[in-house]
C-alpha cells in the first residue's frame, strides 16, 4: 500500500511566532486526532532549527537544498547541513523555483542525488504551464521533467523518492485542475515510472497533487485512484483549512 502524505509548503511566509504557533497547533491537534497519513511542513529554512525541535508528529523539511556539501556558494544552504540539523525532508523542482530561479533540470538532477546521499526524504515537484497544457504537451512535458532529473536513480534509490504533480497554472491560482485532469496526469506518471522501473516500484509510489488544494476540493481531488495526497501552498498556512485537508484520510 502507498503511504498516503499531506504536505504543507510554506513558502517564503510566516514570522517567526507565526511559524512557531502554526506547526505547534498543527502538532496537537494530530495528537489528539485519528490520521491516516503522514504529515510534513515544508519552512522557510532559517526556522528549521526551532521547528526541528519540535518535530513531533507533523514532519520539518526543507524547501530547498544546495547539492555542494560546502564552499563558496554564497546565500545557499546545503542538502549536508539540512541533514546535519535533522532535517528529514526536501522540496525539489517546485516550479516557483524552476522559473523564477532558473533552476535546470541538470542542477535539480544533482540536488536529487545530494539529498539521497544525505538521506533526506525528497519530495520532486514536477508540472506544466498553461500553454503546454492547452497544446497538448503536458504529458510529454511532465515526463520529460522526470526523466532528465529522476530515471537514472538506480531502483533502490527511486523507491525513496515522492513525486508532486503540480500544474503551474493551478498554483496560487485559485484554478484547480479538475480530479479527471489531476489523476490523468498521475496515471501517466505512475505508467512512466513503471517503464523505466518496474510495476512494483510505480504501485509504490506515493504521488501528490498540489495546485489550490482546499478544503472544499480536497475530498475529491485527494480520493482519485491514483493520488495519494497533497502538497498545500496557500491553505496550509491556515490551521483550520490543512486540519480538514488532513482529515480528508
Ligand atoms: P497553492 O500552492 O496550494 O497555493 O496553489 C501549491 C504549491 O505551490 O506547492
Amino acid at each position: 500500500m502507498r503511504k498516503k502524505i499531506v504536505a504543507g509548503n510554506w513558502k517564503m511566509n510566516l514570522s517567526l511566532e507565526e511559524a512557531q504557533s502554526l506547526h505547534s497547533e498543527i502538532n496537537d491537534a494530530l495528537e489528539t486526532s485519528e490520521f491516516n497519513c503522514e504529515v510534513y511542513h515544508f519552512v522557510p529554512s532559517i526556522y528549521l532549527s526551532t521547528l526541528l525541535e519540535s518535530d513531533q508528529k507533523v514532519n520539518v523539511g526543507s524547501q530547498n537544498g544546495y547539492p555542494a556539501k560546502n564552499g563558496a556558494f554564497t546565500g545557499e544552504v546545503s542538502m549536508s547541513q539540512l541533514s546535519g540539523i535533522g532535517t528529514k525532508a526536501v522540496l525539489i523542482g517546485h516550479s516557483e523555483r524552476r522559473q523564477l530561479f532558473n533552476e535546470s533540470d541538470i542542477l535539480l538532477k544533482e540536488k536529487v542525488d545530494a539529498a539521497l546521499e544525505e538521506d533526506l526524504k525528497v519530495f520532486f515537484c514536477c508540472g506544466e504551464t498553461l500553454e503546454e497544457r492547452e497544446s497538448g504537451q503536458y504529458k510529454q512535458t511532465v515526463i520529460k521533467q522526470l526523466k532528465n532529473s529522476l530515471f537514472h536513480l538506480p531502483s533502490k534509490e527511486f523507491a525513496k523518492i515522492v513525486i508532486a504533480y503540480e500544474p503551474i497554472w493551478a498554483i496560487g491560482t485559485g484554478k484547480t485542475a479538475s480530479p479527471e485532469q489531476a489523476n490523468e496526469m498521475h496515471k501517466s506518471i505512475r505508467e512512466a515510472i513503471e517503464h523505466a522501473y518496474t510495476q512494483e516500484i510505480a504501485q509504490n509510489t506515493s504521488i501528490l497533487y498540489g495546485g489550490s488544494c482546499k478544503p472544499s476540493n480536497a475530498t475529491e481531488l485527494l480520493n482519485q485512484s491514483d493520488i495519494d495526497g497533497g502538497l498545500i501552498g496557500g491553505a496550509s498556512l491556515k490551521s483550520e483549512d490543512f486540519l480538514k485537508i488532513i482529515a480528508t484520510y
